[in-house]
């Protein structure tokens, strides 16, 4: 693999299921990969026994899917610098933290949580930040022997030197340093035996080649720590660009926010995933402009340049606004599932088409195509009284020269419009609104010509007659 080539990653934990937050934080990687030729891979950070399950390892797989991401490799597809999720790495981690321990690298800590916690709270009430009180640090193997023949099992800390300082280069918040008194020994392996986070996550960052990563800045003082790690074992450090946080409306966080956040349920929603590309690589990423950007316009201008450092709000209009430009966008046979089930039946393919064309200009949403395929084909229920009071102002003669019309000519509004014109000497306007109420009993809507067209003639013939009904009603 050449080094000029970027290798970025995304990691979950699978302990849900794939929400905005992690999905714009695997979006941006796999934008950057893609924008440059490189490789996007998927490790599952899968340790926490109490918390993963396999079901969500797969689900969030089934997540990325469904957004449109595609890997080079990952649990489902694997290469030699796997295997891609951490359950399956265990002695990858025993073999590192052997070698750290005999190095004098890592020692052993018999410190109960009680014992750290005290510790703790006693650097606090002195005004200082709590860091490890080195109380295992110069241990004899006497002490260390005593330890265990008490029972107690160590969990093995990181040494940091006392003139160690990690810095970095942040590829969204610029220059961070921080010295040994900053860091404190760290965990490496906890009591149970396990690897801890931050060696996990840096150890194979570094086995599996990446060179950048974009995570959430949550974890911007994980990464002091990590670089220590790694500088240890002299392997190279990826590039760390910590993204700001995702808010929801009002700033709140997203995670607390009322209603779907979870990608399953904007798909179960009737989303489209492309919309929530396009939104989601604008929450703390710009793009020069804010046309629709199919995926290839989306990675070429992904620039890790232009992530912001302020939080980012999601907010429903801004998905609105995507969900509306993707629907106009995707293919018919898309959206065809969504009046599945609204249509007549034995209505062709071919009508259905049409519907789908001439209607999503109105709709960004299952449920509103669904309300369209009930004001295309089905009966409308009572006129509500705008559409009467146009009726009675358009007149019986009105509606006498559409029907005559209609039945001359079918959908042909021009010659509908010109029958009209004579009986009644309405036009523009005063010719389309009561013909629009009339048919659909609403303003909104398609286009008159294609909507008049797409009707079945029966229901046409049932609307005007009842219209003209109304246009001789007392007011
Ligand atoms: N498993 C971690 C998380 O989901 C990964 C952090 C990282 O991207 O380095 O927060």
């Amino acid at each position: 693999m050449s080094p000029a080539v970027p290798v970025t990653r995304f990691a979950p934990s699978p302990t849900g299921r794939l929400h905005l937050g992690n999905a714009r934080t695997a979006l941006f990687n796999w934008l950057l990969a893609r924008r440059t030729g490189g490789r996007f891979v998927v490790r599952m950070e899968d340790t926490d026994a109490a918390r993963s399950t396999p079901a969500f390892a797969a689900a969030v797989l089934e997540d990325l899917r469904w957004l449109g991401l595609d890997w080079d490799a990952g649990p489902d597809r694997e290469d030699d610098h796997g295997p891609y999720a951490q359950s399956a790495r265990a002695a990858v981690y025993d073999g590192h933290l052997a070698r750290l321990q005999s190095a004098g690298q890592a020692y052993e800590c018999f410190c109960t949580p009680g014992e750290l916690e005290v510790s703790r709270r006693v650097q606090l009430a002195a005004g200082r930040p709590p860091r490890y009180a080195g109380t295992c640090r110069d241990l004899t193997d006497a002490q260390r022997a005593a330890q265990r023949a008490a029972g107690r099992q160590p969990s093995l800390r990181f040494r940091v030197a006392a003139d160690a300082v990690a810095m970095f280069d942040d590829l969204v918040r610029g220059p961070q340093r921080a010295a040994a008194a900053d860091v404190g020994d760290f965990i490496v392996r906890r009591a149970d035996g396990s690897a801890a986070f931050f060696f996990a996550n840096a150890l194979d960052d570094a086995l599996m080649g990446v060179t950048h990563v974009l995570r959430g800045e949550d974890h911007l003082t994980n990464t002091h720590r990590q670089l220590l790690v790694l500088a240890a074992f002299g392997l190279p450090a990826p590039q760390y660009g910590h993204l700001s946080l995702l808010l929801g409306p009002g700033g709140a966080p997203l995670s607390k926010r009322e209603g779907a956040t979870s990608l399953a349920d904007l798909r179960a929603a009737g989303v489209l995933p492309e919309a929530l590309r396009n939104l989601l690589a604008r929450l703390g990423h710009s793009y020069a402009d804010q046309a629709w950007h199919d995926d290839a316009a989306l990675a070429a201008g992904f620039d890790t340049a232009h992530l912001g450092r302020a939080p980012a709000q999601f907010d429903d209009a801004q998905l609105r606004h995507w969900q509306h430009e993707a629907v106009q966008r995707a293919a018919p046979e898309r959206l065809l599932g969504w009046v599945a089930g609204a249509l007549p039946p034995g209505l062709d393919a071919a009508a259905a088409l049409r519907f789908v064309s001439t209607t999503r200009g109105n709709f960004n949403s299952p449920d509103g195509a669904r309300e369209w395929a009930h004001r295309v084909y089905g009966s409308l229920p009572c006129a509500p009284a705008e559409t009467a009071a146009a009726c009675r102002a358009a007149g019986p003669a009105y509606f006498a020269a559409l029907a005559a019309a209609y039945e001359a000519h079918g959908a042909d509004l021009k010659a509908l419009g010109a029958a009209v014109l004579a009986a009644t000497g309405a036009k523009g306007r005063a010719f389309f609104l009561p013909l629009r109420l009339a048919l659909t009993h609403t303003h909104d809507g398609p286009e008159l010509a294609p909507l008049l067209a797409l009707l079945p003639p029966a229901v046409v013939r049932e609307r005007l007659a009842a219209a003209a009904v109304l246009s001789t009603a007392a007011a």
